[in-house]
């Protein structure tokens, strides 16, 4: 059934060979108890090694039922040993965290036995080796003889017809060693048992056959008692392991060790929190570029929340239209008047200059740090940065002392607009200040701008002026001391009229912004002089010889109350073009201020840093994680060899540890989901979870989750080439 024809084993090491046996010739046959004596080196172990398939031999022949095998590869050899080979070993070579039951049962399991014929079986071959009592403790805690009846029933679950037995006693007492000598010669009726042992006399009552090594070669084969010689062999019926056995296995593997579980469990949640937090943090940097804005026109607050709006027809707002805008569900807020909005006014006076928007006090909802909220109109609070110089080492002068808002003109005498600041809050960040100020200053706030956003012309006598209200000398001025119709002029201006006298003459005035163009017709009813211009207007002639002066309501009617342009914040900007065609609907021409903003490289530069960083994160957290991973399993090296030796091919193995690295990323990815699901429903307080979850959508939840399962089918890919790349029993020998 097993012949040997002058077969060798050389070992090479560096550089130098070594003889494992040298042209060892035997015939060995079923029913045949075998002991292969010799002293410790004589080459007993690499010779059951060769026999077993689990070693290569480099000379000579074997035969396994009259094949040879001398051309078999690897996967030759797994069908071989599956086929004939039971191995014992002096150190039982058990699955430790195992118990009795599933160490016998993983044989069934691994060639391909259904769940359902497994468990008579198994618990039948326990009782043959008289362990039914022991059958759900766990390896670990029986004794040494113990250890050895499970390797025994192990072997009987395979059912092979070659039992090789190295040293099986020699790590037993030699009441243990006894009983397990006759189980195995019980067993030997029907099958070759092979037992090398340097304690001869153990085994002589039982033995049919002696063979006696030294230094690599068969000193003496003796035969002791004639055997029956069968012909028939039963070859152990094998089939692939099938895939619920796979399951079954990789998932009892998986939780079998707790610590080990823990432990890679935990590198797997470091590497999925590791990812999408920088991912994340990307996204978040990209996003908050988008929002880094600035424009000349509009305000920088809130740029990626507010639709600039105007009429298609260029008419003004009515109450009606800002009813129907507030009906748009995305409509968070309208700005009617959104001029002043975007008016960034700077306060200043000898010693401190501030800049920033203004804003009606009713909006700041703050306290105050210094000082107390504005009381009459030209009192003002201003929001500026702590760490503004002028702030930290002025506040005495700033607070109650007096400012100008610049690019502010009264438009009664074009003076400059004075205000009081009267109270401070401090915030931590940002340059600009912002001013807060009455309503009634807002008001008259917006009348400057609206009249000054008008390009406003008078003429008369066939000479045209330009009217701007900071210029003293040449502006319409509203007074009420003017009457309805009429208007003022400077005596001095008078050349152009007949005899330099233009009482009588018409004043026209237009008034163009973008929406209209006003037209008004006055009379020149005085012409005021140095003596006249104070007793007529109020004011000195030095300052404001040349200015006309028109009635306050002719003044006001030059630029029209109402609102051409309004602004509308949105509650979520994800959803601005839907909002934008709501409103183009019902009759306005939108721009969401965010669209005005040019690509200034910065995003372009994130988003490919964004690839480069993720890149070397990922490949740099491979590593890691099969490095510790790889360390972790260090312990499961015995087991896969273990398999190995019991018929597990290559394929198997990989798979079982494909199912195990497979289910913990699975645990460690649910566990990942369910701390985001527990912190952004509040459950649980992880700021750092909830923040990094805000900007990951299913299409990255998805990326998140292959990237994990590559990397662990790469890192099981890498640790099980390498185990493989030894022979079993190397890699067993490393371990023990
Ligand atoms: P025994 O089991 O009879 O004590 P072994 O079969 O273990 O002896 O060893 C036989 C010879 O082969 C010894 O000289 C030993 O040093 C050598 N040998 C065994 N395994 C290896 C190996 N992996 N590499 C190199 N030499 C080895
Ligand atoms: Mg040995």
């Amino acid at each position: 059934m097993l012949k040997l024809k002058k077969v060798s084993k050389f070992y090479y090491s560096k550089g130098m060979v070594a003889t494992g046996f040298t042209k060892v010739s035997m015939n060995l046959d079923i029913g045949e108890f075998v002991a292969i004596t010799g002293e410790s080196g004589s080459g007993k172990s690499t010779l059951l090694n060769v026999i077993s398939g689990l070693d290569s031999y480099e000379e000579g022949e074997m035969y396994i039922n009259g094949e040879e095998t001398s051309h078999y590869s690897e996967k030759d050899y797994e069908i071989y040993r599956k086929k004939y080979i039971g191995n014992i070993f002096q150190n039982f070579n058990l699955i430790s965290s195992y118990t009795v039951y599933q160490n016998v049962e993983l044989v069934l399991l691994i060639n391909g036995y259904k769940r359902k014929e497994i468990k008579e079986k198994v618990l039948d071959i326990i009782k043959s080796v008289g362990l039914t009592k022991y059958k759900n403790t766990k390896v670990s805690k029986l004794s040494g003889g113990q250890k050895q009846r499970v390797a025994i029933a192990r072997c009987l679950a395979k059912d092979t017809p070659v039992i090789i037995a190295d040293e099986p006693t020699g790590n037993l007492d030699s009441k243990s060693a006894n009983s397990i000598i006759k189980l195995l010669y019980e067993i030997s009726k029907d099958k070759l048992v092979i037992v090398v042992t340097h304690n001869y006399d153990q085994v002589s009552d039982y033995v049919t056959r002696k063979i006696t090594m030294h230094d690599g070669r068969v000193i003496e084969d003796l035969r002791i008692k004639e055997t029956e010689i069968k012909e028939e062999i039963n070859v152990s019926k094998y089939k692939e392991t099938s895939i619920p056995n796979k399951f079954r296995l990789g998932i009892r593997n998986t939780f079998n060790i707790v610590p080990k579980f823990l432990l890679m469990l935990a590198v797997y949640l470091f590497i999925v929190v590791a990812i999408s937090g920088t991912y994340s943090s990307f996204q978040k940097g990209e996003y908050e570029t988008s929002k880094e804005f600035y424009s000349p026109y509009f305000s920088s607050e809130n740029l990626d929340k507010r639709i600039l709006l105007k009429k298609t027809n260029n008419s003004p707002f009515s109450d009606e239209d800002y009813e129907k805008i507030a009906k748009i569900n995305n409509i968070d807020n309208i700005l009617k008047n959104d001029l002043l909005y975007d008016r960034e006014i700077s306060l200043n006076n000898d010693y401190a200059y501030f800049y920033g928007p203004v804003l009606s006090v009713d909006l700041f909802k703050d306290t105050l740090d210094e000082g107390r909220m504005p009381e009459n109109d030209n009192e003002v609070i201003i929001v500026a940065n702590k760490n503004d110089w002028v702030i930290s080492n002025m506040k005495d002068e700033i607070l109650n002392g007096e400012f100008s808002l610049d690019e502010m003109t009264n438009l009664k005498d074009g003076s400059s607009y004075k205000v009081k600041v009267v109270g401070i809050k401090y915030k931590e960040r940002g340059y600009n200040t912002n001013i807060y100020v009455t309503n009634e200053t807002v008001k008259k706030i917006n009348e400057y701008i609206n009249i000054s956003n008008n390009k406003t012309t008078y003429n008369y006598a066939g000479r045209t002026y330009e009217s701007y209200a900071y210029d003293l000398t040449s502006a319409l001025r509203p007074t009420d001391k003017v009457n309805k119709g009429e208007a003022f002029i400077s005596s001095e201006n008078t050349y152009n009229c007949k005899n330099s006298k233009c009482i009588g003459y018409d004043l026209n005035i237009t008034s163009i912004n973008k929406y209209y163009k006003n037209n008004l017709t006055l009379k020149i009813t005085k012409e005021y002089d140095k003596n006249t211009i104070n007793s007529l207007t109020g004011l000195n002639y030095e300052e404001y010889n040349g200015a006309v002066f028109i009635n306050e309501e002719d003044y006001a009617s030059l630029w029209k109350g109402e609102n051409y342009q309004s602004s509308v914040f949105i509650k979520d900007d994800k959803i601005v073009r839907d909002t934008e065609k709501e409103l183009q609907q019902i009759g306005f021409d939108t721009f969401y201020l965010l669209d005005g903003k040019t690509e200034d490289g910065t995003a372009q530069i994130i988003r490919i840093s964004k690839v480069i960083v993720l890149s070397i994160l990922i490949i740099v957290l491979f590593f890691i994680s099969y490095f510790v991973i790889k360390l972790i399993l260090k312990s499961r090296n015995i087991y896969f060899s273990t398999i190995r030796m019991l018929g597990s091919s290559r394929k198997t193995a990989k798979h079982l540890l494909d199912i195990e690295l497979n289910t913990i990323t699975n645990i460690a990815y649910i566990l990942f989901l369910s701390l985001i699901i527990l912190s952004r429903t509040n459950i649980v307080n992880l700021k750092f979870i909830k923040d990094l979850s805000d900007f990951l959508s299913l299409k990255e939840y998805i990326i998140i989750y292959l990237i994990l399962f590559i990397m662990s089918y790469l890192t099981s890919t890498r640790y099980s080439s390498k185990l493989f790349k030894k022979s079993a029993i190397n890699t067993y020998r490393e371990e023990v």
